[in-house]
């Protein structure tokens, strides 16, 4: 893997003795503080160092972002949609060497990174749609004046990303910042730092393909939460903070904003219920939820970790799911079977593997999983936990409360719609949730008082980058997504014209 990943970096121009980590002004820039080594999820074996950015390469980055801006904004609206759509023909040609580098790096099986690559050129295409449709309004006014409202960009925004869907939340992120007007500094998971340098390069220089998105436009700083991290938050060009991550960073991410008295989005963890009623489509919702927590190994801020099962049927749905869970193909991430690979890093792993024991002191049972799956080729000494299931486990206990970031679902017991709705809401996180029943009015019905900024009916995952997304209280706040999340990157500006 590690040659496999040094051919890769070549590839995209990375490759030196210490790889090119940062994308500053339409160069590759090396990093210049502590130096970080990637492990490989798989086997636990070093793949790669690089230098931690640091305060120096955050100041180049603000610049280079206010004059791409500058130039960004002096182009019509229309004029920066067709550069944008032109930027996406950019990835053409390296969608598979963009997958293979963010399945060696994130430890992701190849078939998701294919479809995360997927995702990026959809995000860029939505929002290049929406650059010359951000109307303002004219309002009708008590007075002889006319009075109209803009929509008008921050300026420079800093964005934060995390490593469970590095690609994803790049173009996530980034689509809407620019279709809005403004100038990026990104800094990605120190865990995943490549493949949003290697998104923004490609962007960048599209050029041939009609003229491209100005230098500067984009930059990607990469290095520590603490440092890099903090020095973006911290710097004063920044006026808009977006965050997807923890709910322990985010507070501090939200703290640095409010220092300065600069606004956040923050898009955080969940704890989401996937309410299971006894006259649902058992197949599918049994279907349902062993995709909602075991896709990308747990590691997804939507993952339905909290199955809620009305009692009658709760023996039946949860044998189901222990069978459906032993099915799964858990295996390396470069292999074309794998649909389950290892958790990404060893304190991700150390985190899920402990809440897994405490829980079972607390007197929670395995019903399957639980360890290191069996069957795992030699070389797998890495970060791997079996799908597991665990039942007998009440609310209070940490497993019930807390997000668990890994392939492990709690099974609990409801007698009626009101116990339902009650377990749901018992917790701080807000994120998703779901309803299978084949009672039309009762899903609406429970949907409609579920806590979450996102609730599936007889389905679960379900996403577009049309409709809104984000989470209510240690979820988060503000919008990703849609024009909610477009407008998160804008300011409306209220002109009075004496008439
Ligand atoms: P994390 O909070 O540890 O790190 C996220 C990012 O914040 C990283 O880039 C990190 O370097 C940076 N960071 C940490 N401390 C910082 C500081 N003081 N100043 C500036 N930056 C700092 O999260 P993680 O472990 O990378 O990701 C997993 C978490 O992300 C889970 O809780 C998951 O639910 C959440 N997540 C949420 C969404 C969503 O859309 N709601 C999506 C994906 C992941």
């Amino acid at each position: 893997a590690c040659d496999h990943l040094a051919e890769l970096l070549k590839g995209f121009g990375l490759a030196a003795a210490t790889p090119l980590s940062n994308w500053i002004d339409g160069a590759l820039v090396a990093g210049e503080g502590e130096e970080i080594t990637l492990i490989n999820s798989a086997t636990g074996e070093a793949l790669v160092s690089y230098c931690d950015a640091g305060t120096a390469l955050i100041e180049r980055a603000t610049q280079a972002a206010t004059r791409g801006q500058r130039e960004w904004m002096a182009l019509t609206a229309s004029e920066r949609g067709r550069r944008m759509n032109a930027a996406i023909r950019g990835l053409e040609g390296h969608e598979e060497a963009l997958a293979q580098l963010e399945s060696v790096v994130a430890g992701k099986p190849i078939r998701d990174c294919r479809a995360e690559v997927g995702k990026v050129r959809e995000m860029f295409e939505y929002y290049a749609g929406w650059c010359d449709k951000q109307h303002g309004e004219v309002i009708p006014v008590p007075t002889s004046h006319l009075n109209y409202v803009r929509h008008v960009p921050y300026g420079v925004v800093g964005q934060i990303t995390p490593w469970n869907a590095p690609m994803f939340t790049c173009a996530w992120q980034l689509a809407p910042a620019i279709a809005a007007g403004n100038g990026v500094v990104l800094k990605p998971s120190e865990l995943t730092p490549f493949s949003s340098v290697v998104i923004a390069q490609l962007l960048e220089c599209s050029g041939k393909f009609g003229q491209g998105l100005p230098k500067g436009l984009i930059n990607i700083v990469n290095g520590l939460g603490k440092s890099t991290g903090a020095a973006l938050t911290d710097h004063p060009t920044i006026s808009k903070l977006v965050f997807v991550g923890s709910p322990q960073s985010g507070r501090m991410i939200a703290e640095a904003g409010a220092r300065r008295l600069v606004p956040s989005v923050l898009e955080l963890g969940g704890k989401s219920a996937n309410i299971v009623f006894a006259d649902a489509k058992l197949d599918e919702a049994v279907a349902g939820a062993q995709a909602a927590i075991f896709a990308a190994a747990g590691q997804s801020c939507v993952a339905g970790s909290r199955l809620l099962i009305e009692r009658s049927v709760f023996e039946q749905v949860t044998s189901r799911l222990a069978r459906a869970a032993e099915q799964i193909a858990v295996g390396l991430p470069s292999d074309e079977a794998t649909r389950m690979g290892p958790l990404q890093n060893r304190r991700q792993f150390e985190q899920v593997t402990r809440m897994i024991e405490a829980a079972e002191a607390a007197g929670a049972r395995v019903l399957t999983g639980g360890k290191r799956p069996e069957g795992l080729p030699d070389e797998a000494h890495g970060y791997f936990i079996a799908p597991t299931v665990l039942v007998e486990v009440t609310p209070d206990m940490e497993i019930a409360q807390q997000e668990v970031f890994g392939p492990v679902l709690i099974a609990m017991a409801f007698n009626d719609e009101a116990e339902a709705i009650q377990l749901a809401n018992e917790t701080r996180f807000g994120l998703a949730g779901a309803v299978w029943s084949q009672d039309v009015a009762r899903a609406h019905r429970v949907a409609g008082q579920l806590r979450a900024g996102t609730v599936w009916i007889n389905s679960y995952k379900a996403i577009s980058v049309m409709s809104p997304f984000g989470g209510f209280g240690d979820s988060g706040f503000g919008r990703s997504s849609g024009l909610d999340g477009l407008r998160e990157y804008t300011v409306p500006q209220s002109v009075w014209v004496e008439t």
